[in-house]
């Protein structure tokens, strides 16, 4: 039989998703009791998945592609299920209805300038000949100029960036997009430099139900944080958004959001690519073919699903915070530091994952942290 360290109060999290699910087990596995709440009726967090009416997976809070670089993730992650292996490409979608490669590469670069390069060599000096002057690029806009010229840019970056964040690429930190990576040959996959891009074989949420499924860990569902809940627990790991928690007592936390457009096609179309973005100064940023990923197509109805994404503030979505929202400034990030100091004060509670950090991470990310973070809490309590 498993000894209860806690044999008193059990250790609470707040929220069913990956921060949630590495905290929850790795405690359970240290022998805490452990009780999991999450106010959506459902678990695994943005990573939810579901099988709709026409017999495909489909990914409830947009695509999840898991791709790293961390073994120790991976480890972590096969141990509750299976994961196929999956090479995501995207393309871009021009506005002569063409799909080209994106990130932009050799044949990229081909379509929009009609040229006919063969190397490397070529592409750098055509970028070399396109890019503006901005020794000291201040902004995304001044960076983006300065490597890749005006063309590319307005064509790739700015309508996406003013959908997606409703921001110009002049308000927006050099950063975000210098860690977009740039091809100059051929190479169309959009996580190349990963060690690592696997799908669960059946889905995320089968994964979170095997990660649930310990002898010490309780699962409450449809149910939201309420302060009056600490003094019934040992300790808090908690995934809320931490200026929620504060009663936004400094201001709000702001995030970009989502609304999904899903539509119903015939047949089940080949392509390459799972995700096409849109080019366009439309509403819409890209659009997910669920039936390209791999087992997804889970029961054969004749008709496929496509989700198409429209970006918008979180207060317009019903509160579903996506995306923290990174400005040129950093000033969400410094009202993020507020909060993070009142948070020293509380005794017994940890904010973590997404929401709690006010970070966009991607899962392994999230998995990496959360294992280093519950970790370390178990060797002080040891
Ligand atoms: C559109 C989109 C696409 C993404 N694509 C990828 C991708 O391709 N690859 C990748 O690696 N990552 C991707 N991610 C990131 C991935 O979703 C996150 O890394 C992961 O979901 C973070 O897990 P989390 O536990 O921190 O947060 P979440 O998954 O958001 O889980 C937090 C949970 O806490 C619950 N909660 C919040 N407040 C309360 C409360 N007051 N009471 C009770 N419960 C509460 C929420 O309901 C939620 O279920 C994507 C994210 C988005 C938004």
């Amino acid at each position: 039989m498993i000894s209860l360290l806690n044999t008193g109060k059990p250790i609470l999290i707040v929220g069913a998703g990956f921060a949630g699910a590495v905290h929850a087990r790795t405690l359970a596995e240290a022998g805490y009791r452990v009780l999991v709440i999450d106010q959506r009726p459902h678990i695994g967090g943005n990573a939810h998945d579901y099988v709709d009416e026409n017999g495909i997976r489909v990914h409830a809070y947009g695509p999840h592609l898991f791709h790293t670089k961390m073994p120790r993730v991976i480890e972590w992650v096969k141990r509750f299920g299976e994961f196929v292996p999956y090479t995501h490409k995207v393309r871009a979608l021009l506005p002569s209805g063409i799909p080209v490669p994106l990130p932009i590469n050799l044949d990229t670069v081909n379509e929009v300038f009609g040229t006919h390069y063969e190397t490397a060599g070529q592409v750098l000096a055509h970028l070399k000949s396109v890019a503006l002057e901005f020794p000291e690029p201040v902004n995304a806009a001044e960076y983006l100029y300065a490597n890749i010229g005006q063309t590319l840019t307005d064509l790739f970056f700015r309508p996406y960036t003013k959908k997606m964040w409703a921001m110009d690429l002049e308000e927006m930190s050099a950063a975000v997009v210098k860690r977009i990576p740039l091809r100059t040959d051929r190479t169309d996959t959009y996580f190349a430099d990963d060690d690592v891009q696997m799908m669960p074989r059946d889905g995320y949420t089968k994964i979170f139900e095997t990660i649930f499924n310990h002898p010490n860990i309780n699962l409450s569902l449809n149910t939201c944080f309420d302060k009056a809940m600490l003094p019934a627990c040992e300790f808090c790991f908690n995934a809320m958004p931490i200026d929620e928690y504060f009663d936004f007592s400094l201001g709000e936390l702001p995030y970009r959001s989502l609304k999904f457009h899903h539509r119903t096609a015939p047949g089940l179309p080949e392509q390459s690519w799972s995700i096409t973005n849109f080019t366009d100064t439309g509403p819409l940023t890209r659009e997910t073919a669920w039936h390209i990923l791999p087992h997804h197509i889970v029961r054969k109805t004749g008709h496929h699903t496509l989700t198409r994404e429209e970006p918008c503030d979180y207060r317009d979505n019903n509160k579903e915070r996506y995306y923290p929202v990174k400005t040129a400034d950093g000033r969400y990030n410094k009202l993020y530091d507020q909060y993070k100091a009142m948070a020293e004060f509380e005794t017994n509670i940890a904010f973590i994952g997404r929401c709690g950090t006010y970070q966009y991470l991607d899962m392994d990310q999230v998995i990496n942290q959360s294992l280093t973070h519950v970790e370390a809490w178990l060797t002080r309590r040891a």
